[in-house]
């Protein structure tokens, strides 16, 4: 039992333990080219929550790590079977829930560790600092944690070489052969503005990919995953430190 990860402690454990921070990872339940699996986002953020956070415990981070929220935003991909799309509003009132109870339990520092590119917590998170000011509220994408030259040949950011390569480390019973995964062959806008990213709109994923992959993944190694696994639970401990030790009252310099 990791008396930091909530799902697995007990309440004679957790009734006294000194609380500074809690994480919520957040996930999707998506499609992932043809050879990842739908949870391909929830246990790598699981995954990494885990490790980052027993990494941050041994250097004395008061944590507790809540479990992975598994539905996020896919409000562009309605058309891929099962794809379970979880609507922005959803997750402001999930938030606000588990915002409540931190704030009741006097758990005034809350992260967020996001990992699907479609979910978006910075306007829920200022919505929610609104409410209770007494709060500090922080996203991190873990994704973007890491350069992802420094590790992997081809990026594109689903289903794609890192993504392989972390199931690949983590799960490898979960994925198939990459003989059988799809080219993750991934269309841009004629729209240049668009491409440049200064100007958004969401894609239509079915039209954009016919594989439902982003980014080629025949390359992915699980010693490639390894190593990006690392870089990210020593990029993600560090924060978790840091935040456990910080004064909200006094964060600027
Ligand atoms: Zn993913």
């Amino acid at each position: 039992m990791k008396p930091f990860i909530l799902a697995e402690t007990n309440w004679k454990t957790i009734k006294d333990q000194t609380i500074e921070l809690a994480v919520l990872p957040w996930g999707a339940t998506e499609a992932h080219n043809l050879h990842l699996p739908f949870a391909t986002d929830n246990i790598m953020v699981e995954k990494i929550a885990e490790e980052a956070a027993e990494s941050a415990w041994d250097k004395g981070a008061k944590i507790i790590v809540l479990p992975v929220i598994p539905f996020g935003v896919n409000t562009g991909q309605m058309d891929i079977r099962l794809n379970i799309n979880m609507n922005p509003g959803t997750q402001l009132a999930i938030l606000n829930d588990v915002v409540d109870v931190l704030c009741r339990h006097k758990i005034h520092k809350f992260l967020i560790l996001n990992g699907h590119g479609g979910n978006d917590f910075k306007q829920i998170i200022r919505e929610l600092g609104l409410k209770y000011p007494e709060m500090f509220i922080c996203s991190c994408n873990w994704y973007q944690s890491f350069v992802n030259e420094e590790f992997f040949e081809k990026g594109g950011g689903h289903a794609d070489e890192m993504e392989t390569s972390m199931i690949q480390y983590l799960s490898p019973d979960l994925v198939l052969p990459l003989n059988e995964a799809g080219k993750g062959e991934g269309k841009k806008f004629r729209i240049k503005a668009l491409n440049e990213k200064w100007a958004w709109a969401e894609r239509k994923w079915s039209q954009v990919t016919i594989d439902t992959g982003i980014g080629d993944p025949s390359k992915a190694t699980p010693e490639k995953g390894e190593r990006c696994f690392n870089e990210v639970v020593k990029k993600i401990s560090n924060l978790m430190v840091e935040l456990s030790r910080a004064d909200i009252n006094n964060m600027y310099e």
